[in-house]
């Protein structure tokens, strides 16, 4: 296979002005996008711009909407008031107006701060997740980046630096404690950010640990990352790219599963020669590698995308897994595709595929209660109506739960929709789900753990 090495450079928006690639914009678009990053973080390297996008296609191209900010991103009274104060550099207008915005776009949504952060002895585990009793979510401190930002990104406030916002483990190693007391785990899945932009000896002491006697009750080591697709180089000619593969072959050697939960966004991230070794490199050392991404207006609302994009993952012998609904997070407004559009998408590329295809899961919205699939439509008490089923929940008990949600054409989440049935009321559908899930217990216990939080927040 043919291949070029490159070393690694990263751009950023102080590079807007000078990337040949967009120096057929007009001066405006690339002060728009100027503008836009300094809300949204921003950040690609010279593959993604060099390989992944068409120069010719710029602004439509998928891969450009994907990495480089949009000046739609922002509302326009937002938009207009920071191009002013960025206009006349004034970095202390910018600041606030910044600050503002950023507070705005709910940064931690489906409770991700508070409700999922588990105790240990009556303290909060910095950098764990526990929201589903099987698996855990573990951020290294040292991973809460990637070799390029989506501008649709839920993560945006790990790239950000307010302290408050972020998440990720301690030097201690707190979650191994954790990890090892809670037999329930099976799954621990290392995330940020991308994990992968560690160096390999990084990312062995966070993984290594894990295969020894105290944690027996591990089956499945989960790695999300889109390195693949932003930067594959990391899995072929990288420095320690055959280190990186080791560590892999020991997992499963240890007989564990090794998933990489690979993000890929559209099928030009998989068209290149070297991420096509790349993913052929990460299957012999026995990973498997699942393919997830969200379905964003502007990169990939479209059926015919999906479908090239799961039959080429298929042919390289990866396994389609989720189509997550964009989150209700960062520039929503600008990238969120209705959930009706969004299921008509999905079924249209599923039934392309043969069954061996159809093993992805979507469209999902990773929500308060649990992972809500879109089902279908159908009709009830002769009107129209979603099928919904909790197909991972907060509560074990409600996991294959199935209920129904009034058809609304617009409606982009879960807290738009209202029940199907008229006894229920007009809350939302979810209202229903949390009430009937909390017990006492529950709710006793996420009020201690937002207090906790609430204390150890405050500044000094
Ligand atoms: C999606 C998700 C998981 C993993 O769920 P699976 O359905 O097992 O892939 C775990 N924790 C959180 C918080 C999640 O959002
Ligand atoms: S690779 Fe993942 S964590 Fe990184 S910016 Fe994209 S969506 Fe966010």
């Amino acid at each position: 296979m043919s291949r070029t090495h490159r070393n690694m450079r990263f751009y950023s928006i102080r590079d807007i002005e000078d990337l040949p690639q967009l120096s057929g914009l007009p001066a405006e678009d690339r002060f728009a996008m100027r503008v836009v990053a300094h809300v949204f973080p921003f950040r690609a390297n010279n593959y993604v711009v060099e390989e992944l996008i068409d120069r010719s296609r710029i602004p439509d191209d998928p891969i450009f909407r994907l990495t480089f900010p949009q000046r739609d991103m922002l509302r326009s009274d937002e938009f207009d008031a920071l191009a002013a104060a960025v206009g006349h550099g004034d970095r202390s207008a910018i600041a606030e107006i910044v600050t503002s915005i950023r507070a705005r776009l709910n940064p931690h949504p489906a409770g991700q701060a508070d409700d999922n952060v588990p105790l240990l002895d009556g303290q909060p585990v910095p950098g764990i997740q526990h929201k589903y009793r099987e698996t855990v979510l573990v951020f290294p401190s040292a991973g809460q980046t990637c070799h390029a930002y989506c501008t649709y990104c839920f993560r945006w406030p790990q790239f950000v630096r307010t302290e408050a916002l972020k998440f990720a483990t301690d030097k201690q190693h707190t979650y191994l404690t954790y990890l090892a007391r809670h037999r329930e785990v099976t799954d621990v899945l290392f995330t940020g950010g991308d994990p992968l932009i560690m160096k390999a000896d990084r990312l062995r002491a966070y993984v290594e640990p894990l295969l020894g006697p105290k944690y027996d009750h591990i089956q499945t080591i989960r790695i999300g990352t889109k390195s693949p697709a932003y930067w594959p180089h990391r899995f072929v000619d990288d420095g320690d790219a055959d280190d990186i593969l080791r560590l892999f072959e020991r997992v499963v050697r240890s007989g564990k599963h090794l998933a990489l939960m690979a993000h890929f966004s559209h099928w030009r991230e998989l068209s290149t020669d070297i991420a096509r070794e790349a993913v052929g490199r990460i299957r012999e050392t026995g990973a498997v590698i699942r393919t997830q991404a969200p379905l964003i207006r502007h990169v990939n609302d479209d059926a015919t995308v999906w479908t090239r994009m799961w039959t080429d993952q298929v042919r390289l012998g990866c396994v389609p897994y989720y189509m997550f609904v964009e989150r209700d997070t960062g520039a929503h407004h600008y990238f969120s595709v209705p959930l009706a559009r969004a299921l008509d998408i999905y079924q249209a590329a599923f039934r392309r595929m043969s069954g061996i295809g159809r093993t992805a899961r979507g469209p999902v919205m990773s929500a308060h209660p649990g992972k809500v699939l879109v089902q279908g439509v159908t009709r009830v008490a002769g009107k129209k109506a979603f099928v919904l089923s909790l197909i991972q929940a907060r509560d074990p008990e409600q996991a294959g739960r199935v209920f129904f949600a009034r058809y609304d054409p617009h409606a982009t989440w879960l807290t738009e929709l209202r029940p199907a049935s008229s006894e229920s009321g007009h809350q939302p559908v979810d209202h229903i789900l949390s009430r009937d899930r909390h017990s006492d217990v529950h709710r006793v216990l996420a009020a201690r753990r937002r207090l906790v939080l609430t204390e150890r927040r405050t500044p000094q």
